[in-house]
């Protein structure tokens, strides 16, 4: 069998733990017999971000915006406990949030469906995409408790230092407590365009919401800037393609995005899309069948898994155990990455593998052949079989040889 050729590099930047080796075992099982892989590989595992103090995370970002198609392995972000295990001479920032700022990127995260696992919300029939505005709001608050009686305000000194602003917030009669948050025109704008970028992409109406009826500045500002870019840049585009923009109040939004069908991305600013990725994927079943995209808003891409390196895997598979862990997420990751930059090459081979790629990985599960963890969400007809994660693997490769 010949195989198929690949004209521009993909950006592979790998990761740790047990994500680390199902990447390895991906590629040899499922993408090195059928591609003639090219990437431009980064080892974003722990020790080699030591070694380089980091700098291979800025370069593989750096390569991202040079080449426009990355896919990431989970990486560890570390905490005290990590700097002692991996003998750190600094906590190095999560590689995620350095990918995310250099590139200035909004991520969007979709669940994987298939037939014997129902979302728990019964109507659900497509999957929903949540984007979340990861810049700004009460995550850059400035806050303190207020000790006791006192007039807290609000005041803006311009560059010049001149006071632009005062306002009273509260004559506070007793202590309480204060906030400061704050959002950027630019980082607002950045996330709109990412935003209609992805919709037009993958062809979905989008969703924004927010609360502009109490808060007539701030989040107003969210909902005019997302109105004119959309007037002013992507409207024809959507008419073009039948697809719609639609805004409502974030009240509105949850109920309806309960009522819905899904099929739809709904972009939420920062507290909103924290709380609500996690409430829609617990609704659809599993994190490890959660992918995540990293768009940036002019047009680069980073694919990758929703969950983490699945530590407590990686420490049975040291011993020596077998493992069980899913690797469909990361598995979607590649695929995602190859049909980008097939449709950025304009290389229908590489498009139509990774279509056949993951609709091999679907029917293996939906013909009862699954990791584990998905065997106690399983209502199919014919039982399931949990498998460990390289059987899973070449379960699906029989297929596609197939
Ligand atoms: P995690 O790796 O997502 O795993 C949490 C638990 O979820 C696992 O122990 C496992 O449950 C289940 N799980 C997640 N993915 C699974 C899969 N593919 N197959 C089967 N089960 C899966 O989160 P964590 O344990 O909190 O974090 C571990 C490390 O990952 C941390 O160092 C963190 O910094 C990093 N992390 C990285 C990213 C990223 O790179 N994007 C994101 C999140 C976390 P059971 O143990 O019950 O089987
Ligand atoms: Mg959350």
């Amino acid at each position: 069998m010949e195989k198929i050729q690949m004209t521009t590099p993909l950006v592979e930047m790998d990761g740790d733990e047990m994500t680390r080796v199902l990447w390895q075992q991906i590629k040899d099982e499922l993408l090195l017999p059928f591609v003639d892989l090219k990437t431009e590989y980064y080892d974003l595992g722990l020790p080699y971000r030591e070694e380089t103090e980091d700098q291979v995370t800025i370069d593989s970002a750096e390569a991202t915006k040079k080449y426009g198609v990355a896919v990431k392995c989970a990486t560890i972000t570390p905490n005290a406990q990590r700097v002692e295990e991996y003998k750190l001479s600094q906590m190095w920032k999560s590689p995620n949030g350095t990918i995310r700022a250099i590139l200035d990127g909004t991520v969007f995260r979709a669940p994987i469906m298939v037939k014997g696992i129902s979302p728990v919300v019964k109507t659900w029939k497509q999957p929903i995409t949540i984007a979340r505005h990861a810049y700004g709001d009460v995550y850059k608050s400035t806050e303190y408790r207020v000790p006791g009686p006192g007039k807290a305000e609000l005041v803006f000194t311009d560059e010049s230092g001149k006071e632009q602003f005062r306002q009273t917030i509260y004559d506070f009669e007793c202590g309480g407590v204060l906030q400061g948050q704050y959002n950027k025109d630019s980082s607002i704008a950045s996330f709109a365009r990412s935003c209609f970028q992805y919709a037009i992409d993958t062809k979905q109406d989008l969703w924004f919401a927010t609360k502009d009826t109490i808060s007539k500045q701030y989040d107003h500002t969210f909902k005019d800037l997302f109105q004119e870019i959309f007037d002013a840049e992507y409207k024809e585009q959507f008419d073009k393609l039948g697809i719609e923009y639609f805004y409502t109040l974030i009240d509105d939004a949850v109920a309806r995005v309960v009522r819905s069908q899904g099929g739809f991305i709904w972009a939420c600013k920062n507290y909103d899309g924290d709380v609500m990725s996690d409430m829609v994927s617990t609704a659809f079943g599993s994190l490890a069948m959660m992918t995540s995209v990293l768009v940036s808003p002019d047009g680069k891409y980073e694919y990758e898994a929703a969950h983490g390196t699945v530590t407590r895997h990686y420490y049975k598979y040291l011993k020596g155990e077998e493992t069980s862990t899913n690797p469909v997420a990361t598995l979607f990751a590649w695929s995602g990455a190859l049909r980008k930059r097939g449709a950025l090459d304009g290389n229908q081979d590489l498009m139509a593998f990774a279509d056949k790629l993951e609709g091999a990985t679907i029917a293996t599960i939906e013909s009862g052949v699954m990791t584990k963890d998905l065997v106690g969400l399983w209502e199919g007809e014919t039982p399931a079989r949990g498998v460990s994660s390289l059987e899973f693997l070449k379960a699906i490769r029989t297929r596609l040889e197939a």
